[in-house]
């Protein structure tokens, strides 16, 4: 099969989609970006990348962060950490507040906004913020190869300036004693994570442990323990596009996380990692054309982790 052809093939029979979707102008440096960019990137086991289109410019990863950020405190926490969040899809959009309350300030899982804070918090532990995004920091640089992984400062003050809503759900799972560490302390490492500027080349590569047991196949680095990585893997597939998950393991087929910057990141276990972006979202904050290209690829390749022929070694 020759990779590098299905990933020029999808990039030019989508290129013309180019700009469909809408920006998140809820963040205002979001809406800044030119919604005309449209990255591939497909990383192998074997130390190969694809790209295609704008694949080693950065852009903001956003929610994407969570996958990595939950693999740490996973690590960090042990099970321990599903007592503060749980492992259900939400069916609500990403920064929902309704089943909080009810739960008890137990958010459904750690991919939508309230779990990733908890996620975070428990990343944190008891180190204190800037030791926790220093790690965080030097652990992508470390996966992806490449100390040119940074954090758009510029882009974590526009979100912490229009983060009312993020507080809120911070604030709300803070009165049910269930945060470590205290609320701006959280929210400014949460901020920050969600800034991290990755390009697609660099977030392909950095993923490759999702689809590898948790080991990057090429450094042999280990980020988690095997069945954790089965579990993330789990978790992207069911919550990873919030109340549109459905829709994307329908159309899709692979474990995926989607970011309001319009990334989206898939895992295909044994096969590869693929990082996906075009900035204009859907109605659930996931990249339409990011969405359309993996689906592209998914058929083109026969790639499904629903199909038992196409993951045979
Ligand atoms: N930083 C974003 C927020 O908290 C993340 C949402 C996303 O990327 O889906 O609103």
């Amino acid at each position: 099969m020759n990779l590098q052809q299905i990933v020029d093939d999808t990039w030019n029979t989508l290129a013309d989609q180019r700009g469909c979707g809408t920006l998140a102008t809820y963040i205002p440096a979001l809406a800044e970006v030119d919604p005309n960019k449209f990255a591939i990137a497909l990383a192998t086991p074997d130390g190969a990348v694809h790209c295609a289109g704008d694949a080693d410019e950065p852009f903001s990863i956003q929610s994407i962060s969570k996958v990595f950020v939950l693999a740490q405190a996973l690590e960090r926490q042990g099970p321990a950490l599903w007592d503060a969040v749980g492992r259900e899809p939400s069916g609500d959009p990403f920064n929902s507040i309704v089943q909080l309350e009810r739960e008890k300030g137990i958010p459904r899982n750690p991919f939508i906004n309230s779990g990733a804070i908890v996620t975070t918090d428990r990343f944190i532990d008891d180190r204190g913020p800037e030791d926790a995004v220093t790690d965080l920091l030097q652990r992508l640089r470390r996966m992806a190869r490449d100390d040119a992984v940074t954090i758009d400062e510029r882009v974590a003050r526009s979100e912490s300036d229009a983060g009312a809503r993020n507080r809120s759900l911070a604030f709300f799972i803070a009165d049910f004693g269930r945060l470590l560490n205290p609320v701006e302390e959280v929210l400014s490492v949460y901020f920050r994570q969600c800034a991290f500027a990755m390009s697609c080349r660099q977030l392909a590569e950095t993923s490759l442990f999702l689809a590898s047991d948790g080991t990057d196949p090429v450094s042999g680095q280990v980020m988690c323990d095997p069945i954790r990585a089965r579990r993330i893997n789990a978790l992207m597939l069911l919550c990873g596009h919030y109340d549109n998950s459905g829709q994307f393991a329908f159309e899709v087929g692979f474990p995926g996380k989607s970011g309001v910057g319009g990334g989206i990141l898939a895992s295909i276990p044994g096969k590869a990692a693929i990082a996906v972006w075009s900035p204009g979202l859907n109605r659930s904050g996931t990249s339409m054309l990011g969405a359309m290209a993996l689906g592209r690829i998914a058929r083109q390749t026969g790639w499904s982790v629903f199909s038992g022929e196409s993951m045979r070694h």
